[in-house]
């Protein structure tokens, strides 16, 4: 991501961004569809390029970040997290269920 929005705090690997130098706009666009996909197309073009993508996509899914991070889009950024936040619930729900058998197994009649 362009420094300029960031100069306080940045992450370490954010000055070897392919972006450094770009206009920051360019990572803003105002939609994902229609005419602005110009514009994610050539952020992301800048992103492919860039060497610190990896990083910067983890930075962006752990921060929940707007705008184009790792050659993503925040709609897309938020599909990838949707597995993990699901498996999230799903363990949850295992592990009340397997609460509720043994509580049920020490106490069958709920009591
Ligand atoms: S992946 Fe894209 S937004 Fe992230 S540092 Fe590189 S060029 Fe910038």
């Amino acid at each position: 991501m362009p420094s300029s929005q960031f100069a306080v705090r940045s992450p370490g690997w954010m000055p070897r961004g392919a972006c450094q130098g770009e206009d920051p706009e360019l990572f803003f666009p105002i939609a994902t569809a229609g005419p602005a996909l110009a514009q994610v197309l050539a952020a992301k073009a800048v992103c492919f390029r860039c060497a610190v993508r990896a990083a910067c996509l983890s930075y962006a899914l752990a921060t929940g970040q707007a705008g184009i991070w790792g050659g993503t889009t925040q709609e897309e950024r938020h599909a990838m997290r949707r597995p993990a936040d699901f498996s999230a619930q799903r363990a949850q729900h295992r592990a009340g269920t397997e609460r509720s058998a043994i509580d049920h197994r020490s106490n069958p009649a709920g009591h």
